[in-house]
């Protein structure tokens, strides 16, 4: 039974949806001002990790996304560029769709940009309005904290001191500065503006979320998740409003992944330690072991994104698809050896054990890697017959349709291979030969083989 840990009630509980066998799943995108960097993505990586265990249990499930479009920055940046909202939000959104592609997460099958949504944000804030739960200043309309007696049960904070009439317009904001926020800004010269049934403006950030999240899910749906970061006020801002529109209860569980460091520090452009996906990618890091790096540690623990951790993905990676081609090389049809079935029937409970609490990755692994090392030693003793082999395949495939952490030879891109390439000159000319050929070898086995020529490294696909 898979127990998810909820934010909301602060403990580990049993999950069962609402609905038997669906699972309505929405998750907080990208606001897509800049390229995303490799703490949003562990986010990511982490609700794509979550999505495809659901799917293993055989949960059909429904996941949604939003893209923010529409905010302060992407109005602030586009300005600058002289260009309009459309046309600098399009380029973020291709660019965070790209990366996530190269990260081998699966897209949502919604994933609603908050411009095309105008009508149904305004439409709830006039439930709110009528309801008693705003007030409008200048042309603006705020929702009034002390009216939602649940205000702060998310962030488990009290806010029954908080200064009544007092309001907030920026979207972000910390808790000891937590106000009655802006559900609705006004119109102001030089930003872009929708006239519509409240006057004219733009919609606050949280709004965009509710409205979204329960036209594709309903008034309450499974599950909500997001950075912690997103728990204050972000996330206690949309149960305000939506319990409050529909006097219901919105979400049931809460998932909120936690931080990133790098090197041991916190992410920072100051400190010359923030990385975007294609920093990463042009430093030559494969980009299925950041994704493996990413989920390796359990969600709820904060991660220490290094350049060491990433190597070691690597070789961990590389160590399964050794472990394919050898159960490739010796495979067979036919039944497996009544031992090893039972073998990797225990395996398989054990990964799942290690899933169901609350998505114990670190724990998973381990399982997948002690099962590889047993069966290295069967092999080595010649108790791996060719129905064992086939099983065995079998069993590491089940298990990456969760983890999606082998790559087919073919889905090496061109620039990668191009990087990697690079990285082997790089060595060559500070005469580490052993790196060089590391890299040779690990192309090689992606199906790339390597061509010195007095041109230059010429490339080419192996059939
Ligand atoms: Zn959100």
């Amino acid at each position: 039974m898979l127990k998810l840990h909820n934010t909301l009630s602060g403990a580990e509980e049993e999950f069962h949806p609402l609905e038997e066998g669906v699972v309505r799943f929405y998750t907080c995108g990208p606001t897509v001002y800049d390229y995303a960097h490799v703490g949003n993505f562990r986010t990511f990586v982490f609700q794509d990790l979550l999505r495809r265990y659901l799917e293993y249990l055989n949960y059909q499930v429904a996941h949604v996304m939003n893209i923010t479009d529409v905010d302060d920055k992407t109005i602030q940046n586009a300005r600058k560029q002289g260009i309009s909202l459309k046309e600098y939000t399009a380029k973020y959104t291709k660019d965070f769709l790209d990366d996530c592609k190269k990260l081998r997460i699966e897209l949502p099958q919604i994933m609603p940009k908050a411009t095309e949504h105008i009508p149904e944000m305004v439409a709830l804030i006039q439930k709110l309005e009528e309801k008693g739960y705003t007030y409008r200043k200048d042309g603006s309309v705020y929702f009034k904290i002390s009216q939602f007696p649940g205000y702060g049960k998310l962030s488990k904070t009290d806010f029954s001191g908080a200064q009544t009439g007092a309001s907030v317009d920026s979207d972000k904001y910390d808790k000891e500065n937590a106000r009655d926020f802006v559900l609705w800004k006004a119109k102001k010269e030089g930003e872009d503006f929708w006239e519509t049934e409240i006057g004219p403006g733009r919609p606050g950030w949280h709004i965009e979320c509710s409205a979204m999240s329960m036209k594709y899910l309903g008034e309450t749906f499974d599950i909500h998740c997001g950075g912690v970061d997103l728990i204050f006020p972000h996330h206690e801002n949309e149960i305000a409003q939506s319990e409050c529109a529909t006097g219901k209860p919105f979400v049931r569980f809460w998932v909120h992944p936690e931080f990133l460091i790098v090197e041991g520090e916190k992410m920072s452009k100051s400190l010359g330690n923030f990385y975007t996906l294609r920093d990463l990618l042009s430093q030559h890091h494969a980009p299925e072991s950041i994704r493996y790096l990413l989920l390796s540690v359990h969600y709820r623990k904060q991660l220490n994104f290094t350049a060491d951790g990433l190597r070691q993905a690597q070789a961990s990676i590389q160590r399964l698809e050794d472990f394919i081609l050898r159960a490739q090389e010796k495979a067979m049809p036919g039944p497996a050896s009544p031992d090893f079935e039972q073998e990797v029937n225990s395996a398989r409970e054990r990964f799942k054990e290690a899933m169901d609490d609350d998505l114990n990755t670190s724990a998973a692994l381990a399982v997948i890697f002690e099962f590889v090392r047993s069966t290295y030693q069967k092999d080595s003793q010649n108790a791996f017959g060719g129905g064992d082999a086939r099983l065995a395949l079998e069993f590491i495939n089940e298990v990456d349709r969760v983890l999606n952490i082998i790559r087919p030879k073919s889905e090496l891109l061109d620039e990668e291979i191009a990087a990697q390439i690079e990285a082997r000159q790089e060595a060559r000319h500070r005469r580490d030969f052993a790196e060089a050929d590391r890299i040779r070898n690990w192309l090689l086995s992606k199906g790339i083989l390597l061509e010195d020529t007095r041109e230059g490294v010429r490339w080419k696909r192996s059939s």
